[in-house]
């Protein structure tokens, strides 16, 4: 997606150990609309794939995935949780993540409410670099009984494999930009295309 990766490239810091830094519109501030062109590129990709749930996680994945949904009927967002709280009562399906940007694990959790086996699920995430956050939400949707009908990622790394691991296990993923390289010493950055 042009747009996302010109904005990549004009605002996008790139720090040492493989970390880029996108908060002028993705992690920290929001660009809303950049959000919506985002949303009707991934309806347009998915537009044959019946849908009736998108799942992300918390904490930058839930703007995304809340705009991504008017694109697709309004379909409900669930987002995964990444820690306990007294207000997630009841059953609750859980996995284990190793987080990349914070090295060190976390619970993802989603009630029992709001997934089940009627569900046909859009995962959609802010970035995809080894793919433990998305093997998290798959996990969930595994237990759960749901089909995971499509993975939409804004920014993918892809130098770090993740995603061309999920392509290989036959799911149909979608990353609006793949960042081919990128040099923390000059901030230069490349794209696949
Ligand atoms: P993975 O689990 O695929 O290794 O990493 C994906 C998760 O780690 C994303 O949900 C995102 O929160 C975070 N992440 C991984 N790499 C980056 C990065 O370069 N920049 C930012 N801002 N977040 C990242």
């Amino acid at each position: 997606m042009q747009e996302l990766e010109e904005r990549i490239q004009k605002e996008g810091i790139v720090k040492p150990g493989n970390v880029l830094k996108v908060d002028a519109f993705l992690n920290h501030q929001c660009d809303c609309a950049l959000f919506d062109a985002m949303g009707a590129a991934w309806a347009q990709h998915f537009k044959n794939t019946q849908i009736n749930k998108i799942l992300t996680i918390e904490s930058s994945g839930i703007g995304i995935a809340c705009v991504a949904a008017r694109h697709f009927g309004n379909v409900p967002v669930v987002f995964a949780k990444k820690a306990q709280s007294i207000n997630l009562d009841g059953d609750q399906y859980v996995s284990t993540v190793f987080s990349f940007t914070k090295q060190r694990e976390f619970p993802v959790i989603v009630s029992r409410k709001y997934l089940s086996a009627d569900d046909r699920v859009l995962i959609l995430d802010d970035f995809l670099a080894n793919g433990k956050a998305l093997q998290g939400l798959i996990d969930i949707c595994d237990h759960a009984g749901a089909a995971v009908a499509g993975i939409g990622i804004a920014i993918e790394k892809g130098f770090q494999g993740g995603g061309d691991a999920l392509r290989e296990a036959g799911y149909d993923l979608d990353s609006l930009a793949i960042v081919e390289s990128m040099d923390p010493n000059d901030g230069s950055i490349t794209f696949r295309q």
